[in-house]
């Protein structure tokens, strides 16, 4: 099968989440967030499983995604809408049950005018510049908002990944001017304001990127396994060269691995001549540059012939591989493709 195999370990998911869950204090809730496909790991099968870990507030980033979300938990857990009440969203959002997190005046106008009564929360901007409600505007609508009884009130840190950034402190600070002394549960912290300690936890937690096993939570338990075909071996002479553009050049005689995955599959163009894959322990480096749905592997020093090699796995977590293409681990992950085969293991059992 010229498929690669994305192995999900939605134990391991759960796991991080009673982690998180455990590092903020015992009076704060832990929440999820499943937004772009749960990272990219399926929504649907992520949100099932952190809600048996027990998890019962899922955020995700349009109204869109949390149809999904809704369909998979059936009616219960709360789910909040990011991106907030967007023209066209109201039926989604009333008929599924969606709490938007709003976050300007022109939706604070439309939720309450399209569907009062229904549940929201609110989104305050304490200095990231993306999205909420700014200090002076929340002066002049904090009274008649919080009189209809939002579900929350939260705001997102910019610098959370960099514990010393002076942004924190004063991201926080600001949090407390514009919420303190009100009645809403108040909610800051994503994974990294997790970590920045108790001060940042308020009354409910959204941990997404700690979930799936990336930084900056360096405790989390990988959960993600890609595994790729080799669909063909070639030997290259001194001299010869390796794909597009003839982007390597052997400078010995080489065994090359022709290994189904590439771009079109979230294999970044920056891998080229740069990352490794792993045949079991020995590292094997990607040669070349990636196409649309190939890669070329040195497998010269190998003593076995492989018939799979391992880009993510116990050797090369997403941020390394996030490293060699000088980006992120979100962005391996939310680019896992769509090609790949997805084996969900769960309950210590895969299916
Ligand atoms: C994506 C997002 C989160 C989760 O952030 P992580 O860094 O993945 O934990 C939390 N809150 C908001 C507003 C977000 O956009």
């Amino acid at each position: 099968m010229a498929t690669a195999t994305l192995s999900i370990d939605l134990d391991s998911v759960a796991a991080n989440w009673r982690a998180l869950d455990r590092l903020s204090a015992a009076d704060t809730q832990t929440g999820a967030v499943v937004k772009a496909d749960a990272y990219g790991l399926g929504a649907a099968r992520v949100a099932r499983a952190l809600a048996h870990a027990g998890a019962r507030r899922f955020f995700v980033s349009c109204a869109e995604e949390g149809a999904t979300v809704r369909q998979a938990l059936g009616p219960g857990p709360q789910i909040s809408v990011f991106c907030g009440h967007m023209p066209g969203d109201t039926d989604m959002i009333h008929d599924l049950d969606l709490t938007p997190m709003l976050n300007s005046i022109n939706q604070i106008t439309r939720h309450f005018e399209s569907l009062p009564g229904h549940p929201f929360g609110i989104q305050l901007d304490t200095g990231m510049n993306r999205l909420g409600i700014e200090a002076a505007e929340w002066e002049a609508v904090a009274a008649m908002v919080l009189e209809a009884g939002p579900e929350l009130v939260m705001s997102h840190l910019a610098c959370a990944d960099e514990p010393g950034h002076e942004m924190n402190a004063a991201q926080l600070s600001e949090f407390h001017a514009m919420t303190d002394g009100i009645d809403v549960p108040r909610s800051l912290a994503a994974t990294g304001g997790i970590l920045l300690g108790p001060e940042y936890h308020f009354d409910l937690t959204r941990p997404g990127i700690g979930l799936y096993g990336g930084l900056p939570y360096e405790e989390a338990t990988p959960t993600v396994a890609l595994s790729l075909p080799v669909i063909q071996l070639r030997d290259v002479a001194i001299g010869e060269s390796v794909g597009y553009g003839c982007g390597w050049i052997a400078e010995a005689p080489s065994q090359i691995a022709t290994v189904a995955a590439g771009y079109a599959d979230g294999l970044l163009r920056a891998l080229g001549n740069r990352a490794v894959l792993w045949c079991g322990d020995v590292p094997c480096p990607l040669i070349g540059r990636v196409s649309m749905d190939l890669i070329t592997v040195d497998v010269s020093h190998l003593d076995q012939t492989p018939r799979r090699l391992d880009i993510l796995g116990p050797y090369q977590t997403v941020d390394d591989l996030a490293e060699a293409a000088e980006t992120i681990g979100y962005e391996i992950l939310t680019g896992l493709g769509q090609r790949y085969a997805r084996r969900y293991i769960e309950g210590a059992r895969g299916d």
